[in-house]
């Protein structure tokens, strides 16, 4: 990039930053200095968007600013942290003012709603490639972990699963929704709301967690795995908006032989990516505290099964029949 490049998109990430007091330099020295409090702890998550792979290439430039952020500040969420600073490494093609001005415009929705500042970044020039990384802060001793779930502990999820998935499909054409439907599987695909305000309060309630990135069983998986333990999933509790409700009952007639939901299709909520909603553990005993404190949020939670001790991943339905996905995303109790 020439220098009159440079300078031009540095003007997009200058005008819009979000300003923290306990940044105590930010852009425009070598390395940027921030103030971490005694008793709190830092969590650093990164991640990359690549065109061609995470994205396609007629995906809005705001679209893509927004979920390069929103992805890291669900992995900020799943740990229990609060987000506090940001940095931006940014390959590409040539300098698009258009597509730079509306790529912020995405960016920077999320970092001030979030009160993160932009506190450092690099451009190169190559095939268009986001990379962010966020920081964030929790109290010592309360970060949520993986490896911490119980037998007994009760699992829920925030949100609804497979609105993604639908989301993708639709995008791809591979379903075909009504209108309203389609908007609001399109919406939660490219605009997830990151869940950090339920990780914070989880701190003092959940014993394990994660975000739902690869789909609930793989995701769960490493709950499982890092904890030393199995879980029983009841499908049929699993929480659906009415978009995926609609595309599981009137699936493609080769998939579906009937109005009722198939085994098969179940696939859709169980194993596809993208949903960023909080999986997490709570011992039973704490089940009431959970309920009382989520309610003050519009985004609910669904207690969707248990942890037990046989290391296996069950899913049946509240009939108790066993359903078998076609697509785990789960092996890692393999050998
Ligand atoms: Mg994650």
């Amino acid at each position: 990039m020439s220098v009159s490049e440079f300078s031009l998109i540095e003007k997009y990430f200058s005008q819009q930053r979000y300003s923290r007091d306990d940044v105590l330099s930010g852009i425009g020295d070598d390395g940027a200095i921030t103030h971490v409090p005694e008793n709190m702890r830092l969590i650093t998550t990164v991640d990359s968007l690549v065109e061609g792979c995470h994205f396609t290439s007629d995906t809005s430039p705001y679209d893509v600013g927004f979920k390069a952020v929103a992805v890291n500040l669900s992995d900020i969420a799943a740990m229990g942290g609060e987000p506090c600073w940001a940095t931006l490494a940014l390959t590409l093609p040539q300098a698009d003012t258009k597509w730079l001005s509306e790529f912020s415009k995405g960016l920077f929705t999320l970092l001030n709603k979030y009160r993160v500042q932009l506190i450092g970044g690099d451009t190169t020039r190559g095939p268009l490639t986001i990379t962010i990384q966020i920081n964030g802060l929790v109290p010592e001793g309360k970060a949520l972990a993986r490896h911490s779930a119980r037998p007994g502990d009760l699992i829920y999820v925030t949100g609804s699963l497979g609105d993604a998935g639908l989301g993708l499909l639709v995008s791809e054409g591979k379903r075909h929704l009504g209108q309203q439907h389609a908007d609001y599987v399109s919406e939660k695909f490219l605009r997830h709301v990151p869940r950090i305000e339920q990780g914070i309060v989880l701190r003092d309630i959940a014993t394990a967690a994660i975000d739902v990135s690869d789909g609930l069983l793989s995701d769960l998986g490493h709950i499982l795995d890092a904890s030393q333990v199995g879980a029983k999933i009841i499908v049929d509790h699993l929480p659906l908006s009415d978009a995926v409700t609609h595309a599981l009952t009137h699936a493609p007639t080769h998939a579906l032989k009937t109005e009722t939901v198939e085994t098969n299709s179940w696939d859709l909520v169980l194993s596809s990516g993208e949903d960023y909603e909080l999986c997490f553990t709570v011992p039973a005993n704490k089940r009431s505290k959970l309920e009382e404190v989520m309610a003050q949020f519009t985004c609910p939670v669904t207690c969707i099964g248990e942890i037990q001790i046989e290391r296996e991943l069950q899913c049946v339905l509240s009939t108790g029949e066993k359903v078998q996905p076609a697509r785990s995303g789960y092996d890692h109790f393999g050998s």
